[in-house]
């Protein structure tokens, strides 16, 4: 065959299916193909997804940048309905508090899809707190700048539903986004609640009354469990004083099925989380006020990124 032929089969005879989008500049950014990717470390995981950093490096270098990929762990990413949401949701999301999309990366002709999205190097609120000796001021200024991406998500009618430390992710000494959309539900014009059917792993210490009781989730229920994230924050996510461990403590018998029952029995009586140790009087009070029994008493983010705007000064 002429040297023009053998090229024109080359791809075909290593099977490196070249996609016309890649042998132009101005490719699609937002198309990471898979043998680019060099797998560098795990990240972490959660209920559902598997993040691992690696180094995205076409020209095969060193050069190349380091993403965050984020797969799902039970149907091996196979593409579900959840799954494509989550990706959809954090692609239309643009804001400095909000873990930035990058693009997806595509296998076995669209049955395997991956998150790509911006490598955060310090991790979760839960690796980094521990770690450092954080002042009020500074852990009062991450609580703010989560209020901010809330506020946010709130605007697109978006409710988050597992806003917690672990699901916080820090740049650096002075900036956190919030990641993990995996929950993260579109409320209708109109209306202010999303039901859950599925009766999944569901993240019970930092959700509110009303959804332990009837599985209602509203723009309210975030800010209770933001109440539980700013909590773990004040506590340097220490975990001898982490919600389970606490919520545990004041219960007389813990027992699996009766977990959720005693725990809504608790919260009806009052009970909440301790005040973390060198806590402001005025957070202590808005912390109490997103634990508010009545989803229409808890302050909105609005509302709550003012107050802390007013106590850091
Ligand atoms: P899940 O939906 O399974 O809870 P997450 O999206 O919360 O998955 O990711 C799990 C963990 O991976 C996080 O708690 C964090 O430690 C790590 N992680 C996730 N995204 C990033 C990122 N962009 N940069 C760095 N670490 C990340
Ligand atoms: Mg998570």
């Amino acid at each position: 065959p002429s040297f023009r032929t053998v090229l024109r089969e080359l791809p075909e005879i290593y099977n490196l299916d070249i996609p016309p989008s890649e042998t132009f500049p101005d490719a699609d950014p937002s198309v990471f193909h898979k043998r680019y990717l060099k797998k560098m470390r795990d990240l972490g995981e959660g209920h559902f997804g598997k993040v691992t950093l690696y180094l995205y490096d076409p020209s095969n270098d060193g050069t190349g940048e380091r993403v965050a990929v984020k797969a799902l762990k039970q149907e091996n990413g196979h593409v579900s309905e959840g799954w494509m949401k989550e990706i959809e949701i954090l692609k239309s999301l643009y804001h400095s508090n909000i873990v930035k999309y990058k693009g997806c990366c595509t296998e076995l002709g669209g049955h395997v899809v991956q998150l790509i999205m911006e490598y955060l190097p310090l991790g979760s609120l839960r690796e980094y707190l521990p770690k450092r000796k954080l002042c009020v001021p500074q852990c009062l200024m991450f609580a703010q700048q989560i209020c901010q991406g809330m506020e946010y998500l709130h605007s697109k009618r978006y409710i988050h539903r597992d806003l917690a430390a672990r699901n916080v992710l820090v740049e650096n000494d002075s900036l956190v986004k919030i990641g993990d959309f995996g929950l993260t539900k579109y409320i209708p014009e109109g209306e202010i609640y999303y039901r859950v059917r599925e009766d999944g792993d569901s993240p019970v210490f930092w959700y509110a009354i009303e959804c332990l009781k009837e599985s209602k989730f509203s723009f309210s229920t975030d800010v209770w469990s933001f109440g539980v994230t700013l909590y773990e924050i004040l506590t340097r996510c220490d975990h001898r004083q982490s919600p389970p461990t606490k919520f545990f403590e004041m219960m007389e018998a813990p027992q699996g099925q009766m977990t959720m029952l005693i725990l809504i029995k608790l919260l009806e009586r009052r009970r909440r989380l301790p005040c973390p140790k060198e806590c402001p009087h005025e957070v202590k009070t808005l912390m109490e006020q997103c634990w508010d029994e009545d989803p229409a008493e808890r302050p909105t983010f609005g509302f709550l990124i003012e107050k802390f705007e007013a106590v850091r000064r």
